[in-house]
C-alpha cells in the first residue's frame, strides 16, 4: 500500500515558484475500490455521483464499481479522447450531478477532465490500468479536430488505483506504461538542456519527484513482466508521481519531451508519410525514447560541434503544408509561430556544449533501452510498432514541429545539414 498526500506538495517551494497541487490524496492499494465510499466520505465528497467506464472496463471481472446515481458506459469502437468522446458524455450527464468519476485507462480519464473542467465539478480518478502517466494531470491530451493538443481539463481531487484490478488488465498496457515512464529519461534531459541553453525555468523538487518515478519503474519492471503484485505497486506509483509532478509544474514539460513529439507525430499521421500503427501511446514513446537516445548519444560524440553549427532558419508555412499536409499545417504553423529557437544562437550551443555532453553521457543508450524492453516483452523498434524503418529520417527531423518546446532534437535544425 502506498499513499502520497499530495495536499503537502502544495504551496511556496525552493525553486522560488507557488505550485498549486489540486489532488489532495492518492491511494495505490489492492482492494481500494471496495472502500469507496469511505474515501468519498474522507475526502468530503458529496452529492450526485456519475461514473464513466467504457463498455469493456464496465465488464471487467475483478472490478468493484463504484456507487454512482448515473452511470455512462461508452462504446469502445474508436473511441479516443476528442470531441466526439467528450459530446458523448456532456450530452449524457445529468444537470444536479456533482461529482465525475473516471473508471478506466488514459482515454477515459482524458475526456472526463475535460468534461468535469467543462461543468466546472470535480472528478475522482479511478485508474485500471497501469498504461499512463497522465492520471494526475491538469490538461487533457486529446485530438482534437485531428491535431494532438493539449485541452483544459482539471486535475482529480483524488485518486484511488487498485492495483489487483490494474494487475489483471492485460499485460501490454503495463509494458506501455513502463514505456511513458522510460521516456523521463530523454523529457528530463530535454528540460536541463533547454535551461542551459535559454534559462528556461526549472524546478528541482519537481525533477526529482520525476527522477524518483523513473527509478522506481525502472528497478521494478522486470518484475511486472512476471506480474508480480508489488512491481505493480511501484509502477502504479511512478506513473501518479509523474503526474503529480507535471500537475505542480502545470504543464508536460517534466515528462515530456523529444520522445513524446515522435510519439504524437506518428499519431498525427502527417500526409507526407506512412505512418499508421495501432501502438500505445507508452509504447511509441518507449520507442520514440531508446530512438532519441541513439541520436543524443551519437551528437554527444562531436567534441567540438561549433564547425557543425548555423544559424536556425524559421520553417514556413508552404514547409509545413508539404510535410503535414493542408488539414494539420494551419495548426502546426500556430504552434510554432514563436519558434522556441528564436535567438538561440550557435555561440550560446558552443558554450553550453561541454555541459549538454555531460548530461547526455548519463542517458542509457538506445542498446540498452532496447535490450531493456526486449527483456520485458514491451516493443522497442519502429518496425515492432509495425512502421517502415526508412522513415527515421524524416521522424527525426519533423517530430519537433508538433510542439513548440525546445529539445535537443530541435536544436539538430542549427547542426550539420538540418534544417
Ligand atoms: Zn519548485
Ligand atoms: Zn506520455
Amino acid at each position: 500500500m502506498i499513499s502520497i498526500d499530495s495536499k503537502k506538495l502544495s504551496g511556496p517551494c525552493r525553486c522560488g515558484h507557488n505550485h498549486k497541487m489540486f489532488t489532495r490524496l492518492v491511494r495505490i492499494e489492492s482492494g481500494c475500490l471496495q472502500r469507496f465510499d469511505e474515501w468519498m466520505n474522507q475526502a468530503g465528497l458529496t452529492g450526485k455521483r456519475a461514473a464513466v467506464y467504457d463498455e469493456n472496463t464496465y465488464a471487467a471481472k475483478g472490478l468493484r464499481r463504484p456507487a454512482a446515481q448515473q452511470e455512462i458506459v461508452l462504446p469502445p469502437k474508436n473511441l479516443h479522447a476528442n470531441e466526439r468522446a467528450t459530446g458523448m458524455v456532456l450530452a449524457q450527464l445529468e444537470e444536479d450531478v456533482k461529482v465525475l468519476i473516471a473508471v478506466g485507462s488514459g482515454t477515459i480519464h482524458d475526456t472526463i477532465r475535460y468534461c468535469a473542467k467543462e461543468r466546472g465539478i470535480p472528478f475522482i480518478s479511478c485508474p485500471t490500468a497501469a498504461s499512463v502517466d497522465g492520471f494526475c494531470s491538469t490538461v487533457s491530451a486529446m485530438t482534437w479536430e485531428g491535431f494532438k493538443k493539449t485541452m483544459p481539463g482539471v486535475a482529480p481531487v483524488m485518486v484511488l488505483a487498485d492495483t489487483e484490478v490494474i494487475r489483471q488488465a492485460p499485460l501490454h498496457l503495463a509494458l506501455s506504461g513502463v514505456g511513458d515512464i522510460l521516456g523521463k529519461y530523454t523529457a528530463l534531459l530535454d528540460w536541463n538542456i533547454a535551461h542551459l541553453l535559454t534559462d528556461e525555468f526549472i524546478c528541482p523538487v519537481i525533477e526529482d519527484m520525476t527522477r524518483q518515478a523513473v527509478v522506481a519503474v525502472h528497478d521494478s519492471c522486470h518484475q511486472v513482466a512476471k506480474h508480480d503484485p508489488e512491481a505493480f505497486e511501484r509502477l502504479t506509483y511512478g506513473l501518479l508521481l509523474s503526474g503529480l509532478a507535471m500537475q505542480m509544474m502545470g504543464n508536460s514539460r517534466p515528462a515530456s519531451g523529444a520522445e513524446h513529439h515522435i510519439s504524437h507525430f506518428i499519431e498525427m499521421e502527417p500526409e507526407s508519410l506512412p505512418l499508421h500503427t495501432m501502438a500505445l501511446h507508452g509504447e511509441k514513446v518507449g520507442v520514440g525514447t531508446a530512438i532519441a537516445a541513439g541520436v543524443y548519444h551519437k551528437l554527444a560524440e562531436a567534441e567540438d560541434i561549433r564547425p557543425l553549427l548555423h544559424a536556425c532558419v524559421p520553417a514556413s508555412d508552404a514547409f509545413f503544408s508539404q510535410i503535414f499536409g493542408v488539414r494539420l499545417q494551419p495548426s502546426v504553423s500556430k504552434e510554432n509561430q514563436d519558434d522556441c529557437m528564436t535567438g538561440l544562437s550557435p555561440e550560446k550551443v558552443t558554450e553550453c556544449w561541454p555541459a549538454i555532453r555531460k548530461l547526455i553521457q548519463e542517458l542509457p543508450t538506445q542498446e540498452e533501452l532496447e535490450k531493456l524492453f526486449r527483456e520485458i516483452g514491451a516493443k522497442s523498434t519502429l518496425e515492432e510498432l509495425n512502421l517502415d524503418p526508412s522513415v527515421l529520417p524524416q521522424l527525426l527531423d519533423y517530430s519537433p514541429f508538433v510542439r513548440n518546446r525546445l529539445t535537443l532534437m530541435r536544436v539538430r535544425r542549427m547542426i550539420g545539414s538540418m534544417r
